[in-house]
């Protein structure tokens, strides 16, 4: 069975953003990237899944700038078997990354795509929903724990109140939460061993996809400051104090 596994390059998850001047956007000039932390967990999922003997081979792709065969580099180390890279500068959004996924889909014919649940930087949490609406087959998402059969998965979702368990037909499209696993750190023969797997190369026009935005960022702020605290003597003017800010 083959797996699928989108990874995005994204802003190292340690790195304190700072926003441009002109609000435009964020600063990324010198900034450390890194691979998004739920892709990582998906990455590692699928790696599980090789060594229980359940897929056969994992194919990782990532959509952006030529430093992305990094962030497909650091998935091969940790176990996938070969990448695909479609190069494209600026901003992808959900749904043109969705677009190439499917045509990528078509073409590869994996039984299970695993993808992060949202991309830290834009936080859009929606190109697992897209791909699987474009592709008409089921999907998990914000997925705890992963049970895969022969033709179908049980996928235990988090959700609001607590955990719920859907049973998908497969091919079928799968989100990782954060508590799905830990994934691991590649050992220094794997990514020594990664440098010889390949990546291929492609465009989103190789795909018939028009990545141009159809969002227009109107502007970026900072949250605004936290202000001082203060030090109350009893639990009565902490009550006070709360009913003074309309806390409570
Ligand atoms: P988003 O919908 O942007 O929050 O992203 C959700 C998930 O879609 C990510 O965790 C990735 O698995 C995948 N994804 C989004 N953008 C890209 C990209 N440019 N390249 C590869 N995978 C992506």
């Amino acid at each position: 069975m083959k797996v699928l596994v989108p990874v995005k390059r994204v802003i190292d998850y340690n790195v304190k953003v700072r926003v441009k001047a002109d609000q435009s956007g964020v600063d990324l000039a010198n900034v450390k990237m890194s691979m998004n932390p739920f892709d990582e967990i998906a990455v590692e999922e699928a790696v599980r899944l090789k060594e229980k003997g359940k897929a056969s081979e994992i194919v990782v792709v990532s959509i952006g700038p030529q430093q992305a065969s990094e962030t497909i580099r650091t998935a091969l180390a940790m176990g996938a078997d070969r990448g695909l890279l479609v190069k494209a500068e600026g901003e992808v959004e959900p749904l043109a990354v969705a677009k190439i996924l499917k045509a990528i889909v078509d073409a590869e014919k994996p039984m299970l795509v695993i993808a992060g649940k949202q991309a830290i930087d834009d936080d859009s949490n929606q190109t697992g929903q897209m791909l699987a609406a474009l592709l008409g087959w089921g999907q998990g998402t914000f997925a705890h724990k992963l049970e895969l059969g022969e033709a179908s998965a049980s996928i235990e979702r988090e959700i609001d109140g607590g955990l719920q368990t859907v049973d998908v037909k497969l091919p079928a499209v799968m989100t990782t939460d954060l508590r799905l696993n830990e994934p691991r750190y590649a050992s220094l023969p794997n990514i020594m061993k990664a440098k010889k797997k390949p990546i291929e190369e492609k465009t989103p026009a190789d795909y018939g996809v028009d990545t141009t935005p159809r969002l227009k960022v109107l502007k970026v702020a900072e949250p605004p400051k936290r202000g001082g605290g203060v030090k109350v003597k009893s639990v009565a003017e902490l009550l006070d104090k709360l009913a003074e800010a309309g806390a409570i």
